[in-house]
Parts: C-alpha cells; sequence; structure tokens
C-alpha cells in the first residue's frame, strides 16, 4: 500500500529534496530531530528492512554510499548516525523502508 513517502516519490506531495536518481530519493524530514536529519529511501516500495529480498540488497549499498556523500556536503563527516527503524516495536511509523542520516549536534548514546 503507498505510504505518505510513495506519495513524495510518485510527486503528489511537496519534500524538501537534497538528491535524486532513478532509485533513490533523499529529503529533509519534516521533524528534524538534530541540525541535520534526512531521510535516504529507495524509490521502490519497500516496507522495511526486513522485507527486503535478495535482488534489493544494491540498493542497501547505494543508499549507504549517498549517506557518505552527504554527511560530507552537510559538514557533518565526523559524527553523524544513520539508522533504520524495522517494525512498530522498533519506532518505525513509515511503512516505507527509509534510513535516517542524523548529525550535526552531539548525540546521546543509544540506550
Ligand atoms: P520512522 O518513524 O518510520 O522511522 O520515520 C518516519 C520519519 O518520517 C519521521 O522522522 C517523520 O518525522 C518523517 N515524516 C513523516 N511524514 C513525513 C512527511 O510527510 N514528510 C517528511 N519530509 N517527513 C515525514
Amino acid at each position: 500500500m503507498t505510504t505518505v513517502f510513495g506519495l513524495i516519490i510518485q510527486g503528489k506531495l511537496p519534500s524538501t529534496k537534497v538528491f535524486e536518481n532513478d532509485r533513490i530519493l533523499a529529503i529533509k524530514d519534516i521533524h528534524p530531530v538534530a541540525p541535520v536529519h534526512i531521510l535516504i529511501m529507495p524509490k521502490k516500495e519497500i516496507p522495511n528492512l526486513h522485507s527486503l529480498q535478495k535482488e534489493d540488497w544494491p540498493l542497501i549499498g547505494e543508499i549507504m554510499e549517498i549517506a557518505q556523500s552527504l554527511a560530507e556536503e552537510m559538514g557533518i563527516a565526523d559524527g553523524y548516525r544513520v539508522l533504520t527503524n524495522n517494525g512498530t516495536d522498533a519506532g518505525q511509523t513509515v511503512f516505507h523502508l527509509h534510513f535516517h542520516l542524523i548529525g550535526g549536534r552531539v548525540l546521546d548514546k543509544l540506550g
């Protein structure tokens, strides 16, 4: 089922794009938790990491490469976090696979 990110990818909802190619879109998070908070997602509708199929794994490498480039571009190469929430218990609210790129301040320890 199409999510809010699916609608953004289709151009039916607005977003602030920071990167786009045929396979991947990166946008600013609407509710940033840090000075830099970008969401990097495949255009293909994949609900989350756990539902990835074997043929989709190259997308993850490309997303990590884009995260690295964006971190450099945003001036946060010295300290940033890339994460994905998988499933409701982990805090996933939009069921279209996306990775958060967060930085620009000292980040809280996990746990
Ligand atoms: P999740 O909780 O699924 O890991 O992350 C969803 C993220 O999407 C949240 O950080 C939330 O702020 C962001 N978000 C939800 N709706 C929109 C939207 O319409 N536009 C943008 N740019 N971000 C959104």
